[in-house]
């Protein structure tokens, strides 16, 4: 099975298709929901470029990790949206830029009513609580995202800087989102213990496999923390059946049962999830699959979680 890494490498490869669409690319949706249609928002795409003028990191946390040799543009994305009914799109800082946030910067400033980004700052760095505020204050950001995974080179998640940082979260009112696995989750709700009216937002199901069901009481033990939401993303990568990937759904249903759907949201992860899923894909899995979902919590799911989080002021 692929790691997360060959995945994120995968999916940079992957991104060439969505270059050639970015050709067919439409003007910007203007559109929020279309009459009769549950309201969509997408909760996690990613958002790069090769322009000289927003370089590429050269090194990240994710040692196997290389630069994009495609192009993966808001235009695209906002193309995509278009043709499947996706009113609003939340962007994740890419980690190919690292700690600079200028790129997606730039996108928000460009397409303010379509898009709410999350940035990536540096958890080792003690002025990580001020650069939040400025990405915060000054460029419009909607939140921060730290990365902890298991070996000891992310150790900072149990660190002295993080309390600074997820207070100055919690006083700027953003939402921490955390992408990890299950090794670190305990270290996280260390943090969401200190900081129990911080809005806490857990990726991909923390990437749990559905046959390790141990693993899985550890995320469902946050169901117990009214401001931890959690991305039921990923269905994808973590099954092992093929779609609509009947392993994940029962898994996603589990989190139903604990979380309510007022705590779940959907989201493509695209152009990560491209070689797995074709955009249209992705959102069909989530709109027309999990058939155990009433209608009012597809509709949560689908649109008006996103929006507890991410208020785009649109109702639908
Ligand atoms: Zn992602």
């Amino acid at each position: 099975m692929a790691t997360r890494r060959d995945l994120l490498k995968a999916g940079m490869a992957a991104a060439l298709g969505s270059a050639a669409l970015s050709r067919q690319a439409s003007a910007a949706s203007e559109g929020a929901t279309p009459a009769g249609k549950p309201l969509i928002i997408d909760s996690h795409v990613h958002v790069f470029e090769r322009n000289p003028a927003y370089p590429f990191g050269s090194a990240t946390t994710f040692p196997t990790f290389v630069p994009p040799t495609v192009d993966a543009t808001p235009e695209t994305l906002l193309a995509l949206m278009k043709a499947n009914d996706v009113a609003r799109t939340v962007l994740i800082q890419h980690i190919c830029y690292k700690w600079d946030n200028s790129y997606l910067a730039d996108v928000l400033k460009r397409y303010p009513a379509h898009f709410k980004g999350v940035c990536r700052v540096n958890p080792e760095d003690p002025a990580a609580p001020d650069h939040l505020s400025m990405w915060v204050q000054e460029k419009g950001f909607n939140g921060v995202r730290i990365s902890p995974f298991e070996d000891a080179r992310f150790d900072w998640i149990r660190g002295p800087l993080m309390p600074p940082l997820w207070q100055r979260c919690q006083a700027l009112k953003v939402p921490m989102t955390v992408l990890t696995d299950h090794s670190r989750l305990q270290d996280v709700m260390r943090l969401v213990e200190k900081f129990p009216d911080l809005t806490v937002v857990i990726d991909h199901m923390a990437d749990i496999r559905p046959d390790h069901p141990e693993q899985l009481a550890a995320l469902l033990a946050f169901a117990r923390y009214p401001k931890v939401f959690v991305k039921i993303s990923h269905m994808w990568s973590i099954s092992d059946q093929p779609y609509p990937y009947r392993d994940s759904q029962d898994q996603v249903k589990r989190l139903l049962d604990a979380f309510g759907a007022r705590r779940l949201m959907w989201g493509t992860d695209h152009p990560v999830s491209l070689p797995n899923l074709p955009y249209e894909k992705s959102v069909a899995l989530f709109r027309d699959q999990l058939s155990f979902l009433s209608e009012a919590d597809r509709q949560q799911i689908l649109g008006k979680t996103v929006q507890e989080v991410w208020p785009f002021g649109l109702t639908g």
